[in-house]
């Protein structure tokens, strides 16, 4: 028992240290924002629709080269962005940036339908947020319809009714509302009663296993059946293999997302070529 204490010691001290450098370099790195440079990058990860006729969505996802030496990607870095306020100016370049992107696409002709853009319980807690949007959009010449805001489950933690009641102002705007992560949170299926979302993505701990686990079957059937029931549509998340993609196609979802469809690259790499429909 001894011997354990130790070793979780130094687990805990190592781990402390890491947080504490990854803190220091968030600080570095918004100071640079800051002074309008970006030590971040987004990447965009293509949603493929199965329905024919339409086009590819891409998801904004967050790189940021320097915690990834330490092999911090986003979701290390971006709690700890939340839990010290640096989310702020953090997700506003974000914000920033992706609909700069989906402007200069639309402009170009790319073809795509909506880009995604992922929104941390933090920001859908900032009263300005929808004044944000508005005004990044309209700088850009961009609509609200272009643009899908993904917000998860945990972010009702908090305000669950004022946080749902910013969410469905945001969908009577015109923006598409998915639920991201689902099925990760406590009580998936409440959200759902609150949550006026027009997409629910499932969580790719229900698509890993997939088509054997019975279990996840049959929870992706469920998910799939309810969510269409309510008009809501199906987005499965980490798509790695053909037989996924084969079991969720014959399971009615409506659209995958994962490395079998399309890693997360820069816009550059789309545009030299685009993402396509899987036959
Ligand atoms: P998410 O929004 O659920 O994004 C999907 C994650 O799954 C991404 O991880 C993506 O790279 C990864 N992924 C996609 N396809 C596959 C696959 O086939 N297999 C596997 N194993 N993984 C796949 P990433 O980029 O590391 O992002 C992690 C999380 O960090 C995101 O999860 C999202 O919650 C958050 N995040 C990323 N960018 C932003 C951002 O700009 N703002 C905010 N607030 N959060 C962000
Ligand atoms: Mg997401
Ligand atoms: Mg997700
Ligand atoms: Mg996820």
């Amino acid at each position: 028992a001894h011997r354990g204490y130790a070793l979780s010691d130094e687990r805990i001290v190592g781990e402390t240290s890491r947080t504490a450098t990854l803190e220091q370099m968030l600080l570095g790195a918004v100071r640079e924002l800051e002074a309008g440079r970006s030590p971040f990058l987004l990447h965009y990860q293509p949603v493929i629709h199965l329905a024919p006729g339409r086009l590819p969505s891409y998801e904004a996802l967050l790189r940021w080269p320097a915690a990834a030496e330490l092999g911090a990607g986003p979701g290390e870095f971006i709690p700890l962005a939340e839990e010290t306020g640096l989310i702020g100016p953090i997700g506003r370049w974000v914000i920033e940036q992706a609909v700069g992107q989906g402007a200069a696409w639309r402009r170009a002709g790319f073809p795509f339908e909506r880009i995604g853009i992922n929104l941390s319980a933090v920001q859908l807690a900032d009263a300005e947020l929808e004044h944000r949007l508005a005004e990044t959009l309209a700088r850009h010449g961009c609509e609200a319809r272009c643009i899908t805001l993904e917000v998860t489950e945990t972010a009702l933690v908090h305000h669950p009714e004022e946080t749902a009641e910013r969410i469905r102002t945001l969908g009577a705007r015109g923006y598409r509302i998915a639920i991201d992560d689902f099925g990760t949170g406590y009580s998936s299926l409440v959200q759902l009663r609150t949550l006026p979302a027009q997409v629910i993505k499932i969580d790719r701990a229900f698509i890993a296993n997939l088509p054997a686990s019975e279990v996840d079957a049959a929870i992706v059937r469920a998910t799939v059946q309810v969510a269409h029931t309510l008009g809501a549509e199906v987005v499965a998340e980490g798509v790695e293999t053909e037989a996924q993609y084969a079991f969720l196609r014959e399971a009615g979802c409506d659209a995958v997302q994962g490395w079998y469809t399309g890693r997360p690259q820069p816009p550059e790499a789309w545009q030299a070529s685009p993402a396509v429909a899987r036959g």
